[in-house]
């Protein structure tokens, strides 16, 4: 179901652009041969690939994974797994006037997922909800208790580790620059 709404997004984001396949693969640094897998389909792309589309087309990510429509639907997010590694749902799809976007993510015991840069001028906030979360920001990994929060520019490369032996619940705010 993922994997259908993702493929949807890709093409109409795509094809609004006017791009063809090689357009976009230049565009995102995404081969050809997987963006056309993609809006097929036929794969599932990492969190890595889905950030890469989300970059070159200057996209937030609830841009890609979410059914877009007007409607407000009073139903919870379901939760996403796209890499097996770090689990999500959708708090706040991204808002074009606030310009940001907020998930709730679950990291399991001794899992860490790292991350590009995203889109320059792209700023993170993490607020720890339960169990204690490593972050990895300029190039030093720092800990984080249930509770804290940590504000970090995520246009350089960033990483989210559990270190320890119970998971880790925390919320990640993405704010895009206008
Ligand atoms: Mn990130």
């Amino acid at each position: 179901m993922l994997e259908g709404i993702i493929a949807e997004n890709v093409k109409l984001q795509r094809k609004s652009r006017q791009w063809s396949l090689s357009q976009a693969a230049l565009e995102t640094g995404v081969s050809k041969a997987m963006l056309g897998q993609i809006e097929r389909q036929e794969s599932s792309p990492t969190m890595a690939t889905l950030w890469k589309i989300a970059k070159g087309m200057q996209l937030p990510l609830t841009a890609l994974i979410e059914r877009h429509t007007d409607e407000q639907y009073c139903t919870p997010q379901p939760s996403i797994n796209v890499d097996g590694v770090l689990d999500f749902s959708v708090l706040f799809s991204f808002d074009p006037l606030l310009r940001s976007e907020m998930f709730a993510h679950t990291l399991e015991p001794l899992k860490e997922h790292l991350s590009n840069a995203h889109q320059f001028g792209v700023i993170e906030d993490i607020i720890v909800i339960s169990g204690t979360l490593e972050m990895l920001v300029d190039e030093q990994w720092c800990e984080l208790l249930a509770g804290d929060t940590l504000r970090f520019r995520a246009d350089q490369p960033h990483g989210y580790r559990n270190n320890s032996n119970i998971p880790v619940i925390f919320h990640n705010i993405i704010h895009y620059p206008a």
